[in-house]
Parts: structure tokens; sequence; C-alpha cells
């Protein structure tokens, strides 16, 4: 009997992790294949679950499928390498060379964060050890496999499966896999992260193409739930962003903006330009502080079939972002380190998104407490994150050993999020020709999964079940 298993996203939005498997429990004489390989992230007993082994022998895996290259998604592959898998992993151009700089970043990440552990005896495991090490990361990548959209690949003949556009980030795809077990076919479809739905608001700053591919016919979908129970804003945010900048400058501030070093960065840096050339906001210097910042932009560049018209036109008028006047890119942290000596206004934007980490701690430090300053979030902040601390109104916040005042002024623009929100997910699900016979969701906190079950059988009166860590579900 053929199953599908959930190994992750399951009750919460990290740890992307779903096998199907052909040939039962023991998956000796079948095919095993994981689509998505994500890391779990956030608190600790969500993470502990990277430690987890998974219910059949890592070896017996034959592939993995990868939708985009969110570490979410991606950031379990080095791990499973370790452990023992050598199989293909199946993804588009865009999401290897995005995985090519987030996975070695993810293994850099890993042993920091086990050196410190070590240095402060904190870990019950003496020594901690990183889950894998950067250079581990980087060998992994010798097993990725280019797959295009649209492309139709056949592991054996029971498994044929192809991408279709998820426009959420570059690269980022639907798996539509075709199972076919004694005879008979099941459809199922993947859809890890879903973006922005094209007839929904207006795309602002959206650098790749708006739209997931419409019309999708399976008969099992497995989908995300993100905003499940929530709507973005749908005003444009340009006209609230050019105030907020303009103000700060003439008080003789600098604005700092907290952003993923890769997409979220990148749209914003197209937004900054465009306001700079229509006169919106002064021509002041923009610091892209990322040790991976060139390297992001070249891949974007690199991969212009993935743009939107509005990113194209914006590129044949202004040239690559590399070479515009007052952007600078600093990759070593001496570069780092200047920006905070300048006495003169400018925008920092710099990793991590939610100030986890990273080099917008060293900037936030020197920032925060001076009034004339601005720290703007253009992401979400997860509950607990010293991101949420500053965005919820916080007087004080612990970076780097010591408590630093909260007195910059703090501001929020929540309409440039990647995921579709909940009448998006209805409008793209409308377009199905038919139900599917069953629909899982994953992805989720616990109350966005069940509120958007609800709301899908209430709109659309679909099977629905929110699903559960380690279920597994019969198919053909
Ligand atoms: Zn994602």
């Amino acid at each position: 009997m053929s199953y599908i298993q959930f190994l992750g996203a399951a009750g919460g939005v990290t740890g992307s992790k779903h096998l199907i498997n052909t040939d039962g429990p023991s998956g000796k004489s079948g095919i095993q294949v994981l689509v998505d390989c994500g890391l779990f992230q956030g608190q600790k007993e969500w993470r502990e679950r990277n430690w987890a082994d998974l219910p059949i022998p890592v070896r017996e895996i034959d592939a993995v499928i990868l939708t985009h290259a969110h570490l979410d998604h991606s950031g379990w592959i080095p791990r499973l390498v370790k452990q023992g898998f050598h199989g293909p992993v199946y993804a588009t151009p865009a999401t290897i060379d995005l995985c090519s700089i987030l996975l070695p970043d993810s293994g850099h990440l890993q042993e920091e964060d086990a050196a410190f552990a070590n240095k402060h005896h904190y870990s019950k495991h003496s020594p901690a050890l990183p889950l894998y090490t950067m250079q581990e990361a980087q060998q992994c990548l010798t097993l990725f496999r280019p797959v295009a959209f649209g492309e139709t690949k056949g592991l054996t003949d029971e498994l044929q499966f192809r991408f279709v556009r998820a426009a959420h980030i570059l690269g980022s795809g639907m798996a539509e896999v075709m199972l076919t077990t004694k005879g008979r076919t099941s459809r199922l479809l993947f859809t890890g992260d879903i973006g922005r739905v094209r007839d929904g608001y207006p795309q602002v700053g959206c650098v790749v193409c708006p739209g997931p591919t419409e019309g999708e016919n399976c008969d099992l979908l497995v989908m995300e739930s993100t905003y499940g129970n929530r709507q973005h804003p749908h005003d444009d945010p340009r006209p609230e962003l050019a105030a907020l900048i303009r103000t700060t400058i003439a008080r003789g501030g600098s604005v700092v903006v907290p952003a993923f070093a890769v997409e979220r960065t990148q749209k914003f840096l197209f937004i900054l330009k465009e306001l700079m050339e229509t006169g919106a906001i002064p021509h002041v210097p923009v610091h892209t502080d990322s040790p991976m910042a060139i390297k992001a932009v070249q891949i974007f560049l690199k991969h212009e079939e993935e743009f939107s018209e509005e990113t194209k036109a914006q590129i044949a008028k202004y040239g690559s972002p590399l070479e515009w006047p007052n952007f600078y890119f600093d990759t070593t942290q001496d570069d780092s380190k200047k920006i905070n000596e300048s006495k003169y206004p400018c925008i920092i934007v710099s990793a991590s998104g939610m100030v986890t980490g990273g080099r917008v701690l060293h900037h936030l430090m020197h920032r925060l407490p001076n009034p004339k300053n601005l720290v703007l979030f253009i992401g979400f902040q997860a509950p607990g994150t010293r991101g949420s601390t500053i965005k919820d109104g916080g007087s004080e916040v612990k970076m780097l050993g010591q408590t630093v005042p909260i007195r910059a002024q703090v501001a929020a623009l929540d309409q440039f999020s990647d995921h579709a929100d909940t009448p998006e997910l209805l409008e793209w699900l409308h377009t199905f020709p038919q139900p599917p016979r069953e629909t899982f969701l994953v992805h989720g906190e616990p109350a966005a999964a069940s509120q958007l079950r609800d709301t899908m059988i209430k709109d659309l009166r679909w099977n629905v079940q929110v699903a559960a860590y380690r279920q597994k579900v019969d198919v053909g």
C-alpha cells in the first residue's frame, strides 16, 4: 500500500518534509521520495526535532523533490546527506543557485551556534555539535539536479513529477506528482509555499512574476496554510514608506531595515531605487550589509526569465543594482563597521529579518538608542524574536550581551509578504476544475490551519483536513 507521511510543517510552519512511500513501512523494494527536506526553526522544542531520526532508514530514500530554496524547506538536506542519503535532489535551476548560498550559510550558522553553546556551557551535550557544517552543506550541492518548469521527470515507472509555478520566491515551484500503483494513477499536488495571486493586490516591488499556475487538477492536495486566518493590507505601501524615510533623513537620522538577505532585500532595493529616481526620497547612501549580498543579486540577475514585467523594465532602465550610484554592497566585516562610523543619514538593509542574529544586531545596537533614527520592519516578526520585541513597542532589547534602550522610531509595513493570504488562496483554489478527493493542510500555525480548513469547507465544500505530525495517508 502506498502512502504519504507528514514529517514536518504539521502543527507549525517549519521543517517541511513529506514522504511518499510506495512499498509499505519497510521501504525495501518500492520508491521512497521526500518532497522538501526543511529545517525546524524557532522555539527550542521545534529545533530539537532536527535531531530526530526519520521513520524509515535514510539510505532507503531514493530522491528529494525540492519546491524552493527557503531553509524551512531545504535546510535539512545536508543532514539527510550526512545520515547516508546519496540520491538526487531535484529542483529548478534558480532554486539550486539560491541553495548554493543559503545552505552553506546555514552550515556556518550551525557551527557558530555549537561554538557559542560550548563557550557558555549551556548545551546538555558536551561538546555541542553542529547539525552539519558549512563544508558538509557545500558538498551536498553536488547531488542537486536541475528540472525546468513544465519538464516531466520520471523517477521510475511508478512515479513521475513536474514543477509548475508557485510564484512565492525566485525559482519556487509546486510539485505535481503522478503515482501509479497496481495500474491506478493518483495525482498528488504539493504546493510548497504559494505566492501572491495575480488578480489580488497590485504587486508593488514584486520581483518575480506573480500568480501561481491556475487550473490545477489533482486527487490529493497538500497545501500550505501560513495565512489561513489573515489578510494582508491591500494599499500601496510606497507613499507611507517614502514619508517615513523623508522625515527620518530630514531630522538627520538613519533608517535600519532588518530584512532576509535573499528575495526580500532585492525587492526592497528595487523600490528604493524607484523612489529615488522619482524624487520621492532623497539620494542617500543605501548599504546592503550582508556577506552574501552580491551573490544574491547576481543570482537574481541570472534568472531574468522569472522576472515580472515591472522588474524587467526597471533593469532595462537602470541596469544592474550592483552598479547603481549610492547603492553599496558590503561583504566584509570592515565594510560593515564603517557604516557605523558614518555621521550622515543613510539606509541600511541587513539580515537577519527577525533580528535573531547577523550583522543587523550591530547596526541596531548603534542606532536604536537615538530617537533621530528609524527602524523599519518589512517582514513578519515571529513571537519571541527580538524583532517582535522592538516592533511591539518594547522599551529595551537584549543583544550581544547588552541591554539596548529602544528610543528610535519604529515602524512596520506589512504589504511585502511572499505568501498568498486567505482571499488569494481561495481565489486560486476556485480555478481548480474539480475538487481534489482529499486536501491536507500543512505549514500553518494550528489556528491558521484550522480556520482555513473551516473556510474551505464552507466556501468550496471540499473534503479538507489539517495534517498531523507523522500522520500517514494511504494513496492508491
Ligand atoms: Zn518559503
